[in-house]
């Protein structure tokens, strides 16, 4: 499997630190408002990454945060008269809402900034031991940079070219040098803080995700993630803080999505020119959205339209509708072995899936992969009818199920039944079971099953559970 780093600018082939595992590490967004679609891209990228390996059977320890203490949500708190926790939380529920409308999964570890402040702590200590970063008067914790030989690294930057970030907060205080970054800063009033050997304060950003990453993941990553505005220099940073703090490398493959655009200029909240998830959600189902996202290579610019939209939104019906054909076929598809002619298509299916494969090899090219799932489509179109065995509609069907569910596009929505139709049915089949009518009682537990509905009888009862 080939994955581009940006620490190479290559395409390299993918070698995990662990046989059969991937550690990975996506920086999360910051909670101060409903999330953009342009936050989305990396979301949807990544997880789709994440899925692509569990598909090939990794086991994937995902870890992404949720920036919880920031200048923005303190302002927010501070116009809205709250706590600054009452923001991040609020956002933090939201932004899982939105997720889950775009089949994003629920990392292995959401962890929150404000919840690692011992570990920051930790390893700042650490850093000024190593003579990485001292403390200036005013109690801020500076990185020196120019200390660390691989500054620039990620970022192909020399040192001389290099001008502190546009992102950094610039502080009052004794920089020994102007490339040197904030580590732990003073609190001003009204902000929270936390207590530190060097002032009441609060970290800065960059070290919150390398002491997120060390905890959840270990010194060593495999993937290390995020949109491209976060080479420089949050990820650039990040390395000089590992590293110098942990003395080995951080991460093995950097991999950054490219900008959703609008109107050809960067989607940003500071611009002004977004639209957040949940405003496209009321025109759209989040699945378009989805497969919009996908419709691209994760490394190119997207251009985000109304057309686009559309015509995604006619692609994702045209595959949906043909695994809803399959699905109704099926039940009165001849059981008997497949003929000469399916197994042909059989082995068209099965040349498709190597093109599906070969596009997510390299690095994720799920343009092409889309690709190769509409050809399935078409194959499927014509070559599967009435009089197809189920043998042969079956292994199409699967197939395409799987590819879509690789990309997070479902194909089947699973209908939902509310509790209270739930309990009514278990309560029809106790009466059933009471009536000795076995047969009903079997059957209202199988139409809970294939609805995800497990029973369990106790002795206090018949049990349920969501599978
Ligand atoms: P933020 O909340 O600004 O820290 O952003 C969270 C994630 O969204 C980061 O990985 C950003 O790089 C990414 N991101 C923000 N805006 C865009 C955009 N317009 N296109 C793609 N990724 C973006
Ligand atoms: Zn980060």
């Amino acid at each position: 499997m080939k994955v581009f780093n940006t620490l190479s600018k290559k395409k390299e082939e993918f070698i995990p630190l662990e046989q059969g595992k991937v550690r990975m590490y996506v920086c999360g967004p910051t909670v101060y408002n409903f999330i953009h679609i342009g936050n989305a891209r990396p979301m949807i990228v990544f997880d789709t990454v994440r899925r692509y390996f569990e598909y090939k059977g990794y086991d994937v320890n995902y870890v992404s945060n949720f920036t919880d203490v920031d200048d923005k949500i303190i302002k927010k708190a501070i116009e809205e008269g709250v706590d600054s926790s009452v923001i991040s939380e609020r956002y933090i529920a939201e932004c899982k809402k939105d997720m889950e409308g775009m089949n994003v999964k629920a990392a292995t570890t959401h962890p929150l900034a404000t919840q690692e402040i011992h570990g920051m702590i930790a390893m700042i200590e650490k850093l000024i031991e190593k003579g990485y970063a001292y403390r200036a008067d005013d109690g801020t914790v500076y990185y020196r940079t120019r200390k660390f030989k691989d500054y620039g690294k990620l970022s192909h930057k020399n040192l001389e070219d290099l001008q502190a970030g546009h992102r950094e907060i610039k502080v009052v205080g004794e920089k020994e040098d102007e490339l040197d970054f904030v580590l732990w800063k003073p609190k001003k009033d009204g902000e929270p803080y936390w207590e530190s050997p060097w002032c009441e304060g609060r970290p800065g950003w960059h070290i919150e995700c390398s002491v997120m990453a060390k905890h959840y993941l270990g010194d060593e990553i495999d993937i290390h993630a995020g949109g491209e505005d976060l080479i420089f220099p949050h990820h650039e940073n990040e390395i000089a803080q590992s590293e110098a703090a942990n003395d080995c490398e951080f991460a093995k493959y950097w991999m950054h999505n490219a900008f959703l655009n609008i109107d050809n200029r960067k989607m940003s909240k500071s611009l002004g020119n977004f639209f957040t998830v949940r405003e496209i959600s009321e025109k759209y189902d989040l699945q378009v959205l989805r497969f919009f996202m996908l419709s691209a290579h994760y490394r190119s610019p997207l251009n985000f339209s109304a057309e686009l939209m559309e015509a995604s939104k006619n692609g994702l019906a045209r595959i949906l509708t043909a695994v809803n054909r399959l699905g109704e076929l099926l039940p009165a598809a001849a059981n008997g072995e497949m003929t000469a002619e399916e197994k042909v298509v059989c082995g068209q299916v099965k040349e498709l899936v190597e093109k599906y494969e070969a596009a997510m090899e390299d690095d994720f090219n799920t343009a092409d992969a889309i690709a190769a799932i509409f050809e399935l489509v078409k194959l499927a179109n014509t070559s599967l009818d009435e009089k197809s065995t189920k043998e042969a509609v079956e292994y199409v069907k699967n197939t395409l199920d799987t590819l879509c569910d690789v990309l997070g596009i479902i194909t089947e929505k699973k209908e939902e039944l509310l509790d209270a139709d739930i309990e009514a049915l278990i309560e029809e089949r106790q009466q059933a079971r009471k009536d000795k009518n076995f047969a009903r009682a079997d059957e209202i537990r199988d139409i809970l099953a294939t609805k995800g509905i497990l029973l369990k009888d106790t002795r206090e009862g018949v049990k349920w559970t969501r599978a």
